[in-house]
């Protein structure tokens, strides 16, 4: 039988972070579980790699700026580059109302150290990204030290980090239920046998509610589906374009490896949020606001 002091169960960049981070305190007999055949296949291999600090609460900027300050240590701690590029966040608004929220905001995030944060007029949207269709835009919010990230460089720096240390991975491996003495988990199950744990972390991300089920624990997570629509090859939009967010409905772009990923956080009505069938009236919709927002040049254009 298997057994180890922490079971960590699932190998997305949370779990494998923990893993490491355990390692470094001098726990290492860590195992890691996850039922998928290779880690990152859940969240974080499909992430835009969206990294920001304008929030709208303290508590999430602090954390932004914490992340940032291990973001640019990365690479000397771990030996891989995370991929930070501090080509900014660009927020825009067609409103009054949406403008004085994200300037609220604002002033919630250099309360909390995010100095560099600056409100936008119409003509400096036009400069910082000159892709958008700024007519009627009132003007918005940017920072330039928000950009971009590399989840699954992440997720590679951690695991082999924790694997330098001793850390244990095992894949093909789900969770199916727990033993327990008393209201205290003693194994986890998997469909290979008993893995004694002395404590086992719950970090299956959007399952992390049906993992704890197993252990008749309710959590608060419920998952949303959320989709990215890639294009194909594209030179139309430059890679250091800042992530750029129409306000008023979450739409957003960017470009990554020469192709332009397009996100509008709409739910769509599934019954089922882990239902990853293409959704083609989404798909026809995040267009059609692309085109509208981001026109591509007319022939004869420069
Ligand atoms: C389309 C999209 C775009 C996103 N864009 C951004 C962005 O721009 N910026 C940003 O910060 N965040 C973004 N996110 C969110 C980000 O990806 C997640 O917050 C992050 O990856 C969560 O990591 P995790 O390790 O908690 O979860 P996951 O990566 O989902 O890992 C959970 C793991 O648990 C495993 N698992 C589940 N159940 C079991 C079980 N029973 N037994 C064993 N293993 C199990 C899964 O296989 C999975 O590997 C985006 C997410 C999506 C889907």
């Amino acid at each position: 039988m298997q057994s180890a002091d922490v079971v960590v169960i699932g190998a997305g960049v949370i779990g494998a972070s923990v893993a490491y981070h355990l390692a470094t305190q001098g726990c290492a007999n860590v195992l890691v579980m996850d039922r998928e055949s290779r880690p990152g296949q859940g969240s974080t291999g499909k992430a835009t790699g969206g990294f920001r600090a304008q929030f709208g609460s303290a508590v999430n900027v602090r954390l932004a700026l914490l992340s940032r300050e291990k973001l640019r240590r990365f690479q000397d701690e771990l030996g891989i580059d995370p991929g930070y590029r501090p080509y900014g966040y660009l927020f825009l608004a067609r409103h009054q109302a949406t403008l004085d929220a994200l300037l609220a905001a604002q002033a919630i995030q250099k309360a909390a150290g995010l100095h560099e944060a600056e409100c936008v007029t119409q003509d400096d949207i036009r400069r910082i990204n000159p892709a958008v269709n700024a007519d009627g835009l009132l003007g918005g919010v940017f920072c330039r030290t928000d950009g971009f990230l590399r989840p699954p460089a992440i997720l590679r720096g951690y695991m082999e980090g924790a694997e330098r240390l001793g850390v244990r991975f095992t894949y093909g491996e789900p969770c199916i239920g727990f033993e327990m003495e008393g209201d205290r988990i003693t194994g986890v199950l998997a469909p290979s046998g008993k893995i004694a744990a002395g404590c086992v972390v719950n970090a299956a991300g959007a399952w992390a509610a049906l993992v704890a089920n197993y252990a008749h624990t309710e959590l608060p997570v419920s998952p949303l589906r959320r989709q990215v629509a890639i294009t194909q090859p594209s030179d139309l939009l430059p890679e250091t374009m800042p992530m750029t967010v129409f306000a008023e409905d979450g739409f957003h772009l960017r470009v990554r490896d020469g192709r332009i990923l397009l996100l509008w956080p709409d739910q769509p009505a599934v019954a089922d949020p882990f239902d990853t069938t293409v959704d083609d009236a989404w798909l026809e919709e995040v267009t059609r606001r692309a085109l509208a927002r981001v026109p591509p040049p007319r022939r004869g254009d420069n």
